[in-house]
């Protein structure tokens, strides 16, 4: 037992650590992955907000493009190309020209607009000198950024760029955009493109949030990333994949992976607990096995050991009186008697194991059986000491069955009576018709069978380990040839039995056993 002990402590060890190990690796790795995902989707998304920022710029720098053509040419066409710029496109609301002294040097104002007076774009100019300096150091690595200087009114916003021309009066300029028309009418086809199937874009003003557009009824508020729109100040943009959530996405995908995991785990559980119990057995088989052995051996010797003894003294002719020779005699026989009991037990066990073991059926009264069982068992009883009764139902009819298998099945009953009894040496036996089945009992008055074992001792090699019965030797087949034998002819068998006060078992055979048979089938 101590080994097995250490059998499981290493199955479990081999079987259940590397699995808690790889569970824990696992679960660190599935936190990464979903990490990973996590960046891959908001990569995704900073991508297109990229894409639509990228966009905007494009707008303002072929507006440039056009005014840097338009300054290049004699002031008048100059006029008359911007003004067609500032009244074509409706999202510019003005365009001033602003010197490099700081002064607007002159104005295009979009047709129907009125709230844009020069006292509002000198504050613009004086407020953001410090931008206007940027963008003169920018000028001279030839970069033209364009500035956002914020909005004017609630949706006209200003955006600064110099141009490439070296006219004093025409160095910068500043764009007034109606920045809700330039989403709606400007950036919404792109935003509509780029969305595709699977995402929702939308473009707000404002700590308020007021949508401007939206693609598939994007609500803002359900926003995997939101982000500033670099030209529009006060804009943002905000994407969502459509459907669900960044989160419900790596959530959704843990809890698969998760889940997996524990099968898995489950798994490799049961299979631990699968090996722990085929070890179990086996190891309580070869256990079983090496008590065989030795409980058989030891049930052999002591008969051979009466023989030969008895043999011996008879040999030498130390024995004078018939009466005592007779005596030798009878012993020898019944210890030979015994010793083929035994050895017939176990070839029969064999049979039955190899699925060999067949029976003859014939017509026999069971009355007559267990008489004739009692007429050679009475001198063993009395032997030891005994008592014994039969009580007979007389009216039991012939009934098909092997005899010789019901005489060895009573017989190991009343072979356990005998071994399995202590001071009380009483053995009843009774025969009684219960409906269609006949049925045989032996009780005895001894040690009693435990309820947890009462199941048990039919199988083979069973024997109960407590108590008394470690003191009686035995093969440990009795009962489950007992069984078997019961079993091949349809019946049943029933223990009745109280620890310390005895034990009653009963066969019950039913009386047409080919009729069962037929009904069974
Ligand atoms: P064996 O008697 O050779 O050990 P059996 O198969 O006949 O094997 O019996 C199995 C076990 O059942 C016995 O070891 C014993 O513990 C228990 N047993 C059988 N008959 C009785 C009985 N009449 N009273 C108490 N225990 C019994």
């Amino acid at each position: 037992m101590y080994n097995f002990k250490r059998i499981s402590i290493i199955v479990a060890v081999l079987i259940l650590l590397p699995s808690v190990f790889f569970t824990i690796v696992q679960l660190n790795s599935m936190n990464e992955t979903e990490k990973e995902i996590e960046l891959i989707y908001k990569n995704r998304l900073n991508t297109v907000v990229f894409s639509v920022n990228q966009f905007s710029e494009d707008l303002v720098n072929s507006w440039k493009s056009v005014i840097n053509s338009a300054i290049a040419a004699p002031e008048e066409q100059a006029n008359t190309k911007i003004s067609t710029l500032v009244n074509n496109e409706s999202s510019i609301s003005a365009l001033i020209f602003a010197g490099s002294n700081g002064e607007i040097s002159n104005s295009f104002i979009s047709e129907g607009i009125t709230d844009i007076t020069d006292a509002i774009v000198r504050e613009l100019l004086a407020n953001n000198a410090k931008i206007f300096n940027r963008l003169r150091t920018y000028k001279v690595e030839e970069y033209f950024k364009n500035e956002p200087l914020g909005n004017i009114t609630d949706n006209i916003s200003a955006l600064v760029f110099l141009t490439n021309s070296d006219i004093a009066r025409y160095e910068s300029v500043i764009l007034l955009i109606d920045a809700d028309e330039f989403v709606r009418g400007l950036l919404s086809p792109k935003i509509q493109e780029i969305s595709g199937q699977d995402l929702q874009i939308s473009v707000t003003r404002g700590s308020g949030g007021s949508v401007i557009t939206s693609t598939n009824d994007a609500n803002p508020r359900d926003a995997d990333l939101s982000d500033d729109l670099w030209l529009l100040k006060d804009y943002n943009i905000n994407i969502s994949i459509k459907g669900v959530s960044i989160d419900d996405l790596v959530s959704a995908r843990l809890y698969t992976n998760l889940g997996l995991l524990l099968l898995l785990n489950i798994f490799i559980t049961g299979g631990a607990v699968f090996l722990y119990v085929s070890v179990k057995k086996q190891v309580e088989i070869t256990q079983i096995k090496s008590d065989f052995v030795s409980n058989v051996s030891h049930e052999l010797r002591t008969p051979l050991a009466l023989i030969s003894m008895f043999a011996e003294t008879l040999e030498m002719g130390r024995v004078r009186s018939e009466e005592k020779k007779q005596e030798y005699y009878t012993i020898i026989n019944k210890e030979a008697g015994r010793l083929s009991r035994i050895v017939n037990k176990i070839l029969n066990f064999s049979r039955m194991e190899a699925g060999k073991r067949t029976y003859n059926f014939s017509q026999n009264n069971i009355n007559h059986l267990i008489d004739e069982i009692l007429f050679t068992y009475s001198f063993h009883l009395k032997n030891k000491g005994f008592e014994y009764t039969f009580s007979k139902d007389e009216t039991l009819p012939y009934q098909e069955c092997d005899g010789e298998a019901i005489t060895e099945a009573v017989i190991n009953l009343i072979d356990n009576a005998i071994k399995y009894s202590s001071d009380k040496k009483k053995i009843e036996i009774l025969t009684f018709r219960d409906r269609d089945n006949v049925a045989v009992s032996v009780k005895d008055y001894g040690i009693g069978i435990a309820d947890k074992d009462k199941k048990q001792i039919f199988e083979k090699f069973y024997r109960v380990s407590t108590g008394l019965v470690h003191n009686t030797k035995g093969t440990g087949l009795g009962l489950s040839l007992v069984k078997h034998i019961v079993d091949a002819h349809r019946g049943e068998i029933v223990i009745d039995s109280e620890p310390g006060k005895g034990t009653n078992f009963t066969i019950v055979l039913p009386l047409n056993v080919k009729e069962r048979e037929e009904s069974n089938a």
